[in-house]
């Protein structure tokens, strides 16, 4: 069987420094905030060059504290991609905000640019981006429209550590940049992980207290906070793998080439284009016929995943809260299948795939 992903050999070759990692954390008896989130935060910030990285529990609360800390008022209108995973927008329910939704483009999956101005009202605060699949998104008309109409600008980047458009890093084009390190992402804990990059003083010191009970000195709290702060464990380990995080990546990025090689035209391929530098944290095709394609497949042993099989103003908890008819995220939601390409994966197990796709 090709898993889609198998989180044991995509983590086997750091396990020895793991170990070494975990005996420290251990020895030192100290588990909560304490060096290790800080060595991380400051290497994360400076992989990205930005003055400020905030270890926070999970990318969804990466992006709630983003929202809130940014102090735009409760009730503002959020612009968001209609594609993508729920927790972005879930963040703007938790931080009592309204997600307006914004369609894609069909070629990129990313927010469309041409169609975000008509959605901007006079109660709209914030523009909230997603690098969907491992893609930046077309930053130069965005940058643009968040600085005409005065917004905040923060980048979903869940999905694309190290991703680059024109040479610039995600996560560094706006005020937030908020990132999780769920174990599947690029660069995953072993378990439940999160940060926000910034170069804005003050949010920086506003997701400090947040993280933390509203708290910077113990026991005095300005502001109604969260327990949501990174473990020392993950920090540790997270460090480990911050160092690979090129190699993870150029392994993807070559694995994604040999499908885009050799997958035959019947698949819509992810677009390459030299703006950008993809990560490919999910390499999908789009086929009409999808949900055969991956029956075929699996019978031949060959595991893929959905991302995602439901959009998310179709999904039940969004019923009475998002309305209207966003075709072009349903078109996607549809047809895509996102195949195995992770670092734990051979290029022969790709060639693999390959081979069985281009009899279908
Ligand atoms: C994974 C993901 C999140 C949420 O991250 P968690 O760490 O699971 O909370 C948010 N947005 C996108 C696009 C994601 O893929």
């Amino acid at each position: 069987m090709i898993y889609y992903e198998n989180l044991f050999n995509s983590n086997k070759k750091f396990v020895e420094e793991f170990r070494i990692k975990f005996n420290d954390v251990l020895n030192s008896g100290w588990f909560i905030l304490g060096n290790e989130v800080k060595n991380f935060e400051n290497e994360f910030a400076s992989m990205h060059n930005v003055k400020h990285c905030v270890g926070v529990a999970s990318g969804l609360d990466a992006l709630t504290i983003s929202l809130l800390a940014s102090g735009i008022p409760e009730g503002s209108e959020v612009l968001v991609p209609s594609n993508t995973y729920i927790a972005t927008i879930l963040s703007i329910l938790h931080a009592k905000m309204k997600p307006v939704l914004v369609e894609p483009d069909i070629k990129t999956y990313n927010i469309d640019p041409n169609k975000i101005e008509e959605k901007i009202s006079s109660k709209t605060k914030a523009i909230m981006i997603v690098h969907l699949y491992g893609k930046s998104c077309e930053m130069d008309p965005i940058v643009e429209l968040f600085k005409k109409y005065n917004l905040v600008l923060i980048e979903d980047c869940a999905q694309s550590h190290g991703a680059k458009y024109k040479g610039k890093l995600t996560g560094t084009f706006g005020d937030f940049g908020a990132f999780s390190f769920y174990p599947t992402k690029n660069l995953g804990a072993l378990g439940d992980a999160g940060a926000v990059i910034s170069n804005n003083d003050e949010y920086a010191d506003r997701l400090i207290k947040f993280r933390n009970y509203g708290s910077s000195k113990k026991y005095y709290n300005e502001l109604v906070g969260f327990n949501s702060r990174l473990d020392e464990i993950q920090a540790a380990l997270l460090s480990v793998k911050l160092k690979y995080l090129d190699e993870i990546n150029n392994h993807k990025r070559k694995l994604a080439k040999i499908y885009l090689e050799n997958l035959k035209d019947d698949f819509i391929k992810p677009v390459v284009d030299e703006n950008y530098f993809d990560v490919y944290h999910i390499f999908n095709i789009r086929h009409n016929k999808r949900d055969q394609l991956k029956e075929y497949l699996l019978t031949h042993k060959i595991q893929t995943e959905i991302h995602y099989p439901v959009p998310p103003h179709k999904q039940q908890a969004m019923q009475g809260i998002i309305f209207g008819e966003y075709p072009i995220s349903e078109e996607i939601h549809n047809t895509t299948l996102s195949l195995p390409c992770s670092f734990g994966h051979s290029e022969e197990e790709i060639y693999r795939v390959v081979e069985v796709m281009n009899k279908f």
